[in-house]
């Protein structure tokens, strides 16, 4: 992706409505970007619709006369069904239900798209990014919760109702760590950035992880993630304990993903692709321990998303290129 362009002709705009922040991007159609605002999510769902028309004039008028904007679309954080209604948005208030385009249309002369976040970001990255011109790819974003997309013959794989891809609540461990959704065990809770933390809070309960206990005064609860790959890249042999075992978990959900689906490739997203060294050789060799004939396939590629914090909003832009997306 190139930014920086003086002609630019045809373009779309892409919106990643997220449960705290909004990111809106203009995307050439030569795949450049061409302008990016970022905002706050209102709190209201009410003022969803509002907030959306705001964004959009916004980046219209950062675009100028000389950018012909030919489409919208919006990705957001939850299930997406394939007429375009947000079935469930636990991150967003009050907006399970929000037929989001069919409340936008008429308001704008561009016809207008609505899918999952993740299944945005998977678009980015197979026109993109990592998975570039790959047919048959499995996104995963371990963040606060985990985001998936399945990239199924070059199209995203949507399943009977367009739910499909939302690896996160698979179960892995029945009566396990108490999940956001109200269960128990499932994966999220365990390999997300959340589940990262929930390892090492565990661990330092029972005593684990002095050092870093005690540089935040005693108080588990101050444990993040990013802490913990702080002090296992600095050689903390409890901390790279803690990774062990979240690449362990991160590893065996991909494994079982894999055995699903026979991707060509895997990209990870999420805060830990920063840290990729210290994450992506254990979690390599470890899918591999776990996957069923590793040693007689074709071997899967694990790689870092590439798109970053636009992936959402980028992928978004694209919707309108793609036959089939929700109007
Ligand atoms: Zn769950």
């Amino acid at each position: 992706m190139n930014t920086g362009e003086t002609h630019v002709g045809a373009a779309s705009i892409g919106i990643d409505i997220g449960g705290t922040k909004t990111l809106g991007v203009i995307l050439s159609y030569q795949g450049n970007l061409v302008a990016q605002l970022r905002f706050p999510t209102p709190s209201s769902s009410a003022k969803i619709i509002e907030h959306v028309l705001m964004v959009y004039s916004q980046l219209s008028r950062e675009a100028g006369d000389d950018v012909d904007i030919a489409s919208l679309g919006i990705g957001v954080a939850g299930l997406v069904d394939t007429a375009g209604e947000l079935r469930r948005a636990p991150n967003l208030a009050e907006a399970d239900g929000l037929r989001l385009g069919e409340m936008i249309g008429p308001s704008l002369d561009v016809p207008v798209h609505v899918d999952n976040d993740a299944n945005c970001a998977a678009l980015a990255e197979i026109r993109l990014g990592a998975a570039k011109d790959v047919d048959n790819a499995l996104l995963v974003t371990l963040g606060t919760g985990i985001g998936g997309a399945v990239v199924a013959n070059g199209k995203i794989f949507r399943g009977g109702f367009g739910l499909a891809g939302e690896p996160g609540h698979m179960l892995v461990e029945p009566n396990g760590i108490r999940c956001a959704c109200g269960a128990n065990g499932c994966w999220e809770a365990y390999a997300s950035g959340t589940g990262l933390r929930n390892l090492a809070l565990r661990r330092a309960e029972t005593g684990e992880l002095q050092g870093l206990v005690q540089e935040l005064g005693g108080e588990f609860e101050g444990i993040t993630g990013e802490l913990i790959s702080q002090a296992a890249s600095a050689g903390d042999e409890e901390a790279i304990a803690v990774v062990d075992e979240y690449a362990k978990w991160v590893a065996l959900g991909l494994a079982n993903c894999a055995a699903l689906l026979d991707p060509e490739v895997i990209v990870l997203g999420g805060g830990m692709v920063g840290s990729w060294h210290l994450f992506g050789p254990k979690i390599r060799g470890l899918f591999e321990e776990f996957l069923i004939g590793s040693e007689q396939r074709t071997l899967v590629q694990i790689k870092p998303a590439k798109i970053g914090e636009a992936a959402g909003a980028v992928g978004a832009s694209l919707l309108g290129t793609v036959q089939g997306t929700n109007e």
